[in-house]
């Protein structure tokens, strides 16, 4: 779960670490009150919305200038005017997509001077099976574009979660980002608390581009991204009521409302799938035969028929789907009960794609005959081979049509 800048950096605050004061606003009308409780003389004035590149990024408005999504104001009235032209518009970024992002908040900071920039991560690296945290001098770049470019100007630090963090892991970090004196002690406190931080709230990923020192010689995060482990939430009803959720995809919103495991993705085929491991086998064997998926979903292993028209529904509410795939083991989970749902939501949503189904296992013989005899144009597949090559075949067919 992913929160805003301002919420991430109101958490990272509770740990000590360094931040500067800030308030969120959500009506141009709150700004003049904003800026002057901060006082100046420099403000910044933030689009919040959960993706990156803010700064870089372009409103759709022309009312809305074109100063992008992270304004310097250096006076009460420039933070107005921002905060006017600001709300409400749609900013785009390389992160956003081309339909860009509502901005709904801004949150209004003290302005910093910046006298060099640096990257700091940290996230939960899937091949060591631990903490790693990740420093650049590179700070305020896109840091896929560095690790490309030039990867000698990024360090990783594993952590081992015996010991935790250590005064060394410190060290390191100042080494790195050649840090010294001062600098380089508060590097050591600032990386010992973002990890107290990380482990205290379950994150999965803490990003801070840009870490700045700033002219008076402070080190601060200029920037917070912060995501936590979906698993944990229920360990943190705090950080649960950060969610917003205009920020999150509607078809997952409806999905978790089901119980069903969903992630939205950006192909052309919509898969219902259950048994998470068969889910991610369907979307290899997409893969294979040349095209994409346009989720993972797994809709469990004794789900409803209920739980089946709802996921059937999701799926055919995505306008990028060009067509759906059924792929069913009935194990506990029986054919017919899977063919019964299809076929309550065909009757409900209609079918203008190309659906091929796949049954195996428990009444497998019920369903089939349950699909037939709706007399629904549904193209039986022997395998999951089979399957896959049948939705590909059918989703270009459609494409060239
Ligand atoms: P992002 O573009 O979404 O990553 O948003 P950031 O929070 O990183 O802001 C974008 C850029 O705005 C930063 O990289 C900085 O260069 C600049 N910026 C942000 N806050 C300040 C500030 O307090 N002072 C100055 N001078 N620049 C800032
Ligand atoms: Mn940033």
């Amino acid at each position: 779960m992913n929160i805003h800048e301002y919420q991430g950096k109101a958490v990272l605050r509770e740990y000590g670490v360094p931040v500067a004061r800030g308030r969120a606003i959500f009506a141009p009308a709150e700004a003049e009150a904003a800026a002057q409780e901060l006082g100046g003389p420099v403000w910044v004035v933030k689009s919040q919305i959960h993706a990156g590149g803010r700064g870089k990024g372009t409103f759709k408005e022309a009312e809305a200038g074109d100063k992008g999504g992270v304004r310097l104001a250096r006076s009460v009235e420039e933070v107005k005017a921002y905060a006017r032209q600001m709300l409400g518009h749609t900013l785009v970024t390389v992160q956003t997509g081309p339909a860009g992002k509502q901005v709904n908040r801004l949150y209004i900071e003290e302005g910093a001077e910046i006298a060099s920039e640096f990257y700091l991560s940290m996230l939960v690296d899937r091949a060591t099976g631990r903490i790693a945290l990740v420093v650049s001098t590179e700070g305020g770049m896109d840091i896929e574009q560095v690790a490309q470019d030039s990867p000698d100007k990024i360090v990783t630090v594993t952590i081992d979660p015996a010991t935790g963090l250590m005064p060394h892991h410190g060290r390191t970090v100042a080494k790195a980002l050649g840090l010294t004196g001062s600098l380089a002690k508060q590097a050591e406190d600032l990386t010992a608390k973002l990890y107290q931080a990380f482990l205290a709230k379950d994150m999965e990923m803490l990003e801070i581009n840009p870490l700045v020192v700033t002219k008076g010689g402070e080190l601060r995060c200029l920037d917070a991204k912060l995501a936590f482990d979906g698993n944990a939430l229920y360990r943190h009803p705090d950080i649960v009521a950060l969610r917003d959720l205009t920020e999150e995809d509607e078809k997952e919103i409806e999905a978790s409302k089901h119980d069903l495991a969903y992630i939205a993705l950006d192909g052309t085929i919509g898969c219902m799938v259950n048994g998470a491991g068969l889910a991610m086998a369907t979307l290899d064997i997409i893969k294979l035969y040349g095209e994409e998926p346009a989720n993972f979903l797994d809709v469990g292993g004794g789900a409803s028929e209920e739980k089946v028209t709802a996921a059937f529904q999701i799926i055919t509410a995505d306008p990028n789907v060009k067509g759906i795939l059924v792929n069913i083991f009935g194990g506990i989970m029986k054919c017919d009960v899977i063919a019964r749902g299809v076929i309550a939501a065909v009757k409900t949503v209609g079918l203008q794609v190309p659906l091929v189904v796949r049954l195996e296992g428990t009444n497998v013989a019920q369903g089939q005959e349950i699909i037939r005899a709706s007399g629904l144009n549904v193209i039986a597949a022997e395998d999951l081979d089979d399957a896959a090559q049948k939705i590909v075949a059918a989703v270009r067919g459609a494409g060239h049509a």
